[in-house]
């Protein structure tokens, strides 16, 4: 299955000088978004997980869709002012812009197994955001999975301590 079929480039969006990886044809298609929850579940098999961390809102796609999958629990990140309960926050940047991201304090036991998910790494500020707030409430990093790497941005070496798993790196 080439993958990469499935993402569509879109000039400028949302800032001159980016180009955004529509990932909406894959979510569309059943047989490439299924390849990438089972490819990436595959990866990940012989590791013991116990929940997936995932950022709104293409990380939920991707991220719960794994959870069904692994038979695991799934933990939203959100922007401010949509968690409901008592929260811990991280601030991270953005290949485009600067925000903060927040998780309930209560999300994580301490020595939980956690594996970091999004549909693409860029600048891996929203990994590091995640990865932080994960290991503040004790949890374990297990390691990061994306379907798409933007290589370019070295995202991945600001997380390189854990292992990182992509499907297609540009
Ligand atoms: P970053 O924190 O820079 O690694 O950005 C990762 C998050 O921003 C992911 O949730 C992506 O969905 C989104 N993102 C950043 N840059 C792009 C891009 N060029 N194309 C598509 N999504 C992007």
């Amino acid at each position: 299955m080439d993958l990469a079929k499935y993402i569509r480039d879109v000039n400028d969006y949302p800032k001159k000088g980016i180009i955004f990886k529509d990932l909406t044809p894959l979510w569309q298609s059943n047989e490439a978004f299924r390849y990438a929850v089972d490819s990436l579940a595959d990866i990940v098999k012989d590791e013991s997980i116990d929940l997936i961390v995932g950022a709104e809102s293409r990380g939920f796609l991707i991220g719960t869709a794994m959870a069904y999958k692994m038979n695991v629990g799934f933990i939203p990140v959100r922007k401010a002012g949509k968690l409901p309960w008592k929260t811990i926050s991280a601030e991270y940047e953005l290949e485009y812009g600067t925000d903060t991201l927040f998780m309930h304090e209560d999300a994580i036991k301490k020595g939980d197994r956690i594996l970091i998910v999004d549909d693409l790494i860029a600048t891996g500020g929203t990994s590091l955001a995640m990865i932080e707030m994960t290991e503040k409430l004790g949890g374990i990093v297990v390691g990061s999975a994306f379907i798409v790497e933007l290589s370019f941005l070295n995202g991945c070496e600001k997380i390189s301590k854990y292992p990182t798993y992509s499907l297609l790196k540009y």
